[in-house]
């Protein structure tokens, strides 16, 4: 087998940030901000989702979520709700038989209340570590994958990873996007698989 053919058998990747790209965010008006669902009946998935990632599965791409759930780590809710949260979230896709590959949830933040979860961890976006690990483990095609988030360390994430970015323009967001300058920005997540399928 020559290089050529070994690379022909790499897989190539979305990796998405969750909230804000697959599930709405929830304002809160006690903090006023918005902020991830931290209960299952506030879990709505963003309109045309299904479909996008239906046409990603279609052409090949593996699905990976990263995301940032320090919203324990703050007091803000429990480790239980944040974990119902997620398995709401995978059973919404499973029923629509979208596979994800993996679920990567960091659950730490580094200036949290809650003390074996306020540290500067490994795996918490803009670090790369969870994506790296991924790359190797599915023996990924890094030149042919890509990240997408509604935040600057979405972006620095992909970045960091070597990974082709797109910004996605989620209103509610909007403070947590600055300067990250993606390759792309786009207004959600149709508008994101359109690039990534028109790049192949
Ligand atoms: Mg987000
Ligand atoms: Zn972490």
């Amino acid at each position: 087998m020559d290089k050529q053919d070994k690379q022909d058998k790499l897989d190539k990747a979305v990796f998405l940030d969750r909230d804000g790209v697959i599930n709405e965010l929830v304002y809160s008006k006690e903090r006023n901000e918005y902020e991830p669902p931290h209960n299952t009946e506030d879990v709505k998935l963003i309109e045309g989702v299904f479909d996008s990632l239906k046409r990603l599965t279609g052409s090949n791409y593996r699905l990976f979520i990263v995301s940032n759930q320090p919203d324990f780590a703050k007091g803000k809710t429990s480790l239980k709700n944040l974990q119902n949260v997620n398995d709401k979230i995978r059973d919404l896709m499973e029923v629509r038989g979208i596979v994800f590959d993996g679920y990567y949830y960091c659950f730490h933040h580094p200036d949290g209340v809650i003390k074996e979860y306020s540290i500067d961890c490994e795996c918490r976006k803009p670090k790369p570590f969870f994506i790296l690990n991924a790359i190797k483990k599915y023996n990924l095609d890094k030149n042919n994958s890509w990240m997408a988030g509604d935040r600057d360390t979405d972006i620095g994430c992909g970045k960091n990873s070597g990974l082709k970015t797109i910004l996605i323009d989620y209103p509610g967001s909007e403070n947590y996007r600055v300067n990250s300058n993606p390759d792309f920005t786009v207004k959600n997540l149709t508008e994101a698989a359109d690039v990534i399928l028109k790049a192949i």
